[in-house]
């Protein structure tokens, strides 16, 4: 996996930056690695890794390609709340065709006008005969072009008059779905980002994931693992701006020294190098958690929210390191700058996650 990655994956996801393309283009060889399947279970031909393992996996991903390691990120946590939520005579097939390209999750939840609050999502769901019609459109959806499946929240309104939020597996080669590409994003230029239009899209009823009315709880669900997933980028990015900080370290020479003999210079990496253990030691214990079964929330967006804040301060002293160098195309800390920007934001935002975790405080 490291060999791939530090090989011909940093290489592809420096072009896919410059290019503004897709990383689509790798995932027949994600698929041939198994790297598709590390949240399917065995039963359906996945490699059912565990949260740790997981963790370990993105973060190698992560540091060649922050577009790749959110790419599988979010793939990789449909399949696993579909091993879990999944209407049961629907899983075997499901989970079986994930593991390959052509089979690529996406997890849609926000809209134009609700991001951090989803329960102020507009897309309707209705009822018909056997199944589910539903209008709307998502905004920043992460393999929104590639995808084949789309874990979507929906309003049910056959209720009262607020409806009950629903979770929906959508398949993408439906009819009356349109998909945009956003164009211009700061980082993670190789993921695909995208709107999603559904105008009229039929759902046949069991693709319904987790009961009517609980589309808020198999998110925060999704969620809890996706946040270790992100926190795993986040420390990915923040492990290949430490060693390039390292390197850049030993040979600049000013004053005639390294300019990691500077006092100065040698804090900047020492303190890099403490927090990204210490956002390694916080994605051990949540996932240590989930593995056990016994998965928390305020323990995911603890390591999200530190790992994340962390991998910024650290781009951001990579950057300072590099001086002039850092600030140029050429020199790859100016990506990886960029690139962690992102982190902070989607899966909730740190601010968010502060909420989450005084709320479990609270309880
Ligand atoms: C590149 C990218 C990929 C994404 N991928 C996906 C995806 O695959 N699927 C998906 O569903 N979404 C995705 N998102 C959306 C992402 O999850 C949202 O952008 C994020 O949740 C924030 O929502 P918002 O942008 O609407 O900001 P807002 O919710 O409008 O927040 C704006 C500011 O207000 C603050 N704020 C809001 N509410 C509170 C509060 N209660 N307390 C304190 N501060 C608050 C926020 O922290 C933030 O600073 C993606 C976003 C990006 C940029």
């Amino acid at each position: 996996m490291r060999a791939y990655a530090r090989g011909e994956l940093i290489d592809a996801d420096r072009r896919w930056d410059v290019d503004e393309t897709s990383m689509a283009e790798v995932l027949p060889t994600l698929e041939q690695m198994g790297l598709l399947s590390l949240s399917i279970p065995e039963s359906a031909g996945g490699l059912d890794c565990d949260m740790k393992t997981y963790a370990a996996l993105l973060h190698e991903v992560s540091y060649a390609s922050p577009s790749v390691a959110v790419t599988l990120s979010v793939h990789s946590m449909v399949t696993s709340i579909l091993s879990k939520q999944a209407a049961a005579h629907r899983r075997g097939a499901w989970l079986g065709a994930m593991g390959r390209a052509d089979n690529l999750c996406a997890f849609a939840i926000s809209e134009a006008d609700a991001g951090s609050d989803p329960s102020g999502i507009g897309t309707a769901a209705e009822r018909t005969g056997d199944g589910f019609r539903i209008n709307g459109e998502k905004m920043w959806i992460t393999n929104g072009l590639s995808a084949r499946w789309f874990l979507t929240l929906a309003r049910l309104r056959d209720g009262g008059p607020e409806g009950e939020l629903c979770m929906m597996l959508v398949d993408g080669r439906s009819r009356g779905i349109e998909r945009t590409k956003i164009r211009g994003k700061m980082g993670i230029r190789g993921s695909e980002t995208a709107v999603i239009a559904l105008h009229e899209v039929e759902i046949p009823g069991d693709h319904l994931v987790g009961g009517v009315g609980e589309g808020g709880r198999v998110s925060a669900i999704t969620l809890n693992e996706g946040r270790v997933g992100i926190a795993s980028q986040a420390t990915g990015i923040a492990e290949a701006c430490l060693d390039q900080m390292i390197e850049y370290a030993k040979v600049r020479r000013q004053f005639g020294q390294p300019i990691g003999r500077f006092q100065a210079v040698a804090n900047m990496i020492a303190d890099s190098a403490v927090e990204l253990a210490a956002s390694k030691a916080l994605i051990a214990s949540a996932a240590d958690k989930i593995d056990a079964g016994k998965a928390d929330l305020p323990s995911s967006s603890m390591a999200k929210l530190y790992a994340t804040e962390a991998a910024n301060r650290i781009a951001y002293r990579a950057v300072q390191v590099h001086g002039g160098m850092g600030y140029v195309r050429e020199c790859r800390v100016e990506q990886l700058y960029r690139d962690a920007r992102v982190t902070t934001i989607y899966e909730g935002t740190s601010e968010i996650q502060r909420y989450v975790i005084a709320k479990g405080l609270r309880q």
